[in-house]
């Protein structure tokens, strides 16, 4: 086989054999293929598309490149949440410990920040100690013993994506759906789930602009779950103002506390308590989803939520004091108000421009090796539908650099729309989509 041929014919609108999937992934995977054919083909693949079953054998071989995982020996279902990402998405710090806390096992396989969005295991680091490339037999071992436990994708976890996923990153073929569901579920499959439930985000904040597009691609991801004969249900969420009201990565993890505790942004509570009750039913440990919610709230209410995410943090090596002292969290040196220079109702948030403020902060990577400032970010005070008066802060940045800082407050303000008509905020849970289609929530 050559790879010559497998990139003419994708050129060509062909379709590609499983034998030939097979042949490109694990060879890209091992370094026999180099970079620029691997990249042809994608930018092929990008332009070209991949029929259902085409994406199904890039899927299986990805997931085959690596190690899939054996939870059998782990009692009860187990669940995984997705995010496709966002700006200010830590529902996943929240949702982990509190369904575990309701006795569904959670095997989180996570990411890092990419692109604007941040990532969840950069967040987790921000506590001292808290250790995210555990082996895979102590991933299973927490999950055992502490219900959750939260890893990053390691070598031994569809290796071909990390790969594929850094290559598709610098070619400009990351949009593209067969590619991003083969890259989902590749790796949520070898983290061994048995049902998953995916938060679709849409918006300016999101890789997915159109309502349509997202409905899409939570379609064909809930597909490739059933032709792996595991289940899946997605939410589409509005990304359109960053998630809650920190942005960064220790400040993050203080407002996930707070939401453990039951006092957090009610935007942020609406989306985590919606996707945590899809997973207690999926995991059998609720009838419906009123239910559900029900045993959430009594979980945050008794302190099991939050005791759970103490146990977790200590299992994986982490300081579990940050769950009742903040002060042992890093800290930015500086704050800065970031005042409006008109008043009126905020109309809009370029939610995009303000993760990557948060980026410019050090909050994110600019490259792929850059280090992560854990204590900066950004307080966002005002969101989509709010008075603001003139002088009145719009944010507060928390930096360790001035000059940083003055640069991104001004951008900040560029990202906010101000005009006097009075708006409305922005409906958070959009859809929800299973193997039937999608369909409005009556909330
Ligand atoms: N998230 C992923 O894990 N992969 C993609 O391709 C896009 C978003």
């Amino acid at each position: 086989m050559q790879m010559y041929e497998i990139i003419s014919k994708k050129r060509d609108k062909k379709k590609l054999t499983p034998e030939e999937i097979e042949y490109f992934v694990s060879g890209y995977t091992k370094g026999q293929i180099p970079d620029y054919q691997a990249s042809a083909l994608l930018m092929a693949i990008f332009l070209n598309g991949l029929d259902e079953e085409e994406t199904f054998h890039l899927t299986l071989s990805m997931m085959r490149s690596g190690k899939v995982l054996d939870l059998s020996s782990v009692p009860g279902m187990k669940v995984d949440k997705h995010s496709t990402g966002g700006v200010g998405d830590k529902v996943s710090l929240i949702l982990a410990p509190l369904v575990a806390s309701c006795g569904v096992r959670v095997p989180m396989i996570s990411g890092r920040g990419l692109g604007y969005t941040g990532g969840t295991l950069d967040k987790l680091e921000s506590i001292t100690g808290f250790r995210t490339d555990l082996s895979l037999k102590r991933f299973v071992a927490s999950l055992r013993d502490v219900g959750v436990c939260m890893i990053g994708q390691t070598e031994e976890i569809a290796p071909a994506d990390r790969k594929m996923y850094a290559l598709r990153d610098v070619t400009a073929t990351v949009n593209c759906i067969p590619l991003i569901v083969s890259s989902i579920m590749s790796k949520k499959l070898a983290g061994g789930a048995d049902a998953f439930v995916l938060d679709v985000k849409v918006g300016s904040g999101a890789f997915m602009q159109k309502q349509s597009q997202a409905v899409l691609l939570a379609m064909n991801l809930i597909q490739m779950a059933k032709r792996f004969k595991k289940k899946a249900v997605a939410l589409i969420t509005n990304m359109n103002e960053p998630l809650g009201e920190m942005v960064g990565n220790s400040i993050e993890v203080i407002e996930a506390i707070h939401a453990l505790k039951g006092k957090a942004a009610s935007d942020l509570m609406e989306v985590t308590m919606a996707l945590s009750a899809h997973m207690l039913v999926l995991g059998k440990k609720a009838k419906n989803l009123k239910d559900a919610e029900k045993r959430l709230n009594q979980a945050i209410k008794s302190g099991q939520a939050q005791e759970k995410f103490r146990e977790m943090i200590k299992r994986q090596g982490g300081n579990p004091r940050v769950v009742y002292d903040f002060s042992f969290l890093p800290w930015a040196k500086y704050k800065m108000l970031v005042n409006s220079y008109r008043e009126g109702y905020i109309q809009s948030i370029d939610t995009r421009k303000i993760g990557l403020c948060a980026i410019k902060l050090g909050a994110g990577r600019e490259k792929m090796d850059s280090p992560i400032d854990p204590g900066v970010g950004m307080l966002i005070k005002k969101k989509v539908g709010d008075p603001v008066g003139k002088g009145e802060a719009l944010a507060v940045i928390f930096a360790n650099n001035l000059k940083k800082a003055r640069e991104v407050s001004q951008e900040i303000r560029q990202a906010y729309q101000i005009k006097k008509p009075k708006t409305s905020r922005l409906k958070k849970i959009l859809l929800f989509v299973d193997e039937k289609g999608a369909k409005k929530l009556n909330r």
